[in-house]
């Protein structure tokens, strides 16, 4: 029993999200679209309804409301059909809210008209219609509207005085008239308020952004190097050790450590030590891999971290970033300053901790200094 509820309740709930999608459409600029004119829609049906609620109250000097609604809500339709079936998509603004804004004050100015002695009630619909209508104008746009406002209704006031033989005093027309222009130059100003507001707002929003972006910089760049820094390097270690492990592709991890670097501080002096830093750091980045991550790990030790990379690749790679770096020539008053690399490789082997590979490349790193230097040496295998 219970299970033929539930599959009752799950049947409505498509039959509910299919006539949705159909309403509404699938894609979300497209719903959003259609749920915003839906409710514009349903604004506009309330305030035929309450002009009927007028009629049927007896408000005196109605005119043809039936013919006034059919062609009220005939305009919802065609304006629902064009940004359903997207024809809109065609325009320059595919939520048609300027045309919508348009229909509504136009159908509002017709309903002052024609509702006789409750024509009153046509001034807070055009709040309404504003109210929703103007935000996602221009500025350009909320202006034209409000022109056209007050042209339209100036015309209704003209047209209901000479050709409507009513027992209304002129004066209340005037009155009338007064709050169409207050409503719509309120608007317009409260319009414009918003939209400062808002473009304050998107500027406060990008100095943020911009803001996070340069702290996120000096936390995980290196300031001399503009290398990734030690804590990066940390943080990425940990991210491909993970995939690693996953997806079981070779990691390799290389340390690298400037050759006699003391003597270039003693000999040149710090400035130039630095520079060399900069040309050192810059031959690594051009000679290895996008994916590759080069860091600055202290000093004139570095990191480079060599995802998805099988070992005789990842040595060849170093063996171009090493011979490049020989190649190093920093003019120094009367000659050239020339560095070279020793680089401790070694593979990362699954499961252990990245401290234990770390060690083994610095062992083997060690052992390319006590080699001669300008050297890789490859630290033993996993399974050796
Ligand atoms: P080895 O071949 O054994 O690596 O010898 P080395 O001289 O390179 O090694 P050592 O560790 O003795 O010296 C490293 C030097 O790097 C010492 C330090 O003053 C220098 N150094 C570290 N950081 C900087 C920096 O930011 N700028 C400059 N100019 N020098 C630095
Ligand atoms: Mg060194
Ligand atoms: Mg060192």
């Amino acid at each position: 029993m219970k299970a033929t509820k539930n599959k009752y309740v799950s049947v409505l709930d498509v039959l509910i999200c299919r006539g949705l999608g159909y309403l509404l459409g699938n894609q979300k600029p497209m719903r959003i679209r259609t749920s915003q004119f839906l409710l514009a829609a349903v604004l506009m049906l309330a305030c035929i309804g309450v002009v009927y609620f007028m009629r049927l109250v007896g408000i005196e000097g109605m005119g043809d409301i039936d013919t006034w609604a059919m062609a009220s809500s005939l305009g919802l339709v065609v304006i629902y059909a064009l940004i359903r079936s997207g024809i809109s998509l065609r325009m320059e603004d595919p939520s048609l809210a300027f045309i919508q804004m348009l229909y509504a004050i136009a159908c509002n100015a017709a309903a002052f008209i024609i509702t006789g002695h409750g024509r009153g009630v046509a001034l807070p619909i055009l709040s309404v219609v504003l109210m929703f209508g103007m935000f996602g104008l221009s500025m350009r746009q909320v202006g034209l509207v409000a022109l056209y406002g007050i042209v339209l209704f100036s015309g209704a006031t003209i047209y209901a005085l000479r050709h409507l033989n009513t027992d209304e005093p002129v004066g209340l027309f005037v009155a009338y008239l007064f709050m169409v222009f207050l409503v719509l130059s309120a608007t317009t100003f409260l319009t414009w308020r918003l939209q400062q507001m808002s473009a304050y707002m998107r500027n406060q929003k990008n100095q943020i952004a911009a803001a996070f972006d340069k702290i996120q910089q000096i936390a995980t760049r290196d300031e001399l190097t503009g290398t990734a820094n030690r804590r990066f390097m940390l943080e990425k270690m940990h991210d491909e050790v993970q995939r690693t492990q996953r997806s079981s592709s070779p990691l390799l991890l290389a340390i690298l450590d400037i050759d006699y670097f003391k003597r270039i501080n003693d000999e040149y002096g710090h400035q130039v030590g630095d520079q060399a830093l900069q040309m050192f750091t810059t031959v690594v980045q051009n000679n290895i891999r996008t994916n590759d991550t080069l860091a600055r790990w202290g000093g004139e030790e570095f990191i480079v971290l060599l995802p998805e990379t099988e070992v005789s690749v990842g040595k060849v790679c170093l063996e171009r970033v090493r011979a490049k770096v020989a190649e190093i020539e920093i003019p120094v008053s009367d000659s050239h300053l020339k560095m070279t690399v020793s680089i401790g490789l070694t593979q990362y082997c699954n499961g252990e901790a990245i401290e234990k590979t770390l060690i083994r490349a610095d062992t083997a790193l060690y052992d390319a200094k006590t080699l001669g230097r300008n050297r890789i040496v490859l630290a033993n295998p996993c399974n050796g």
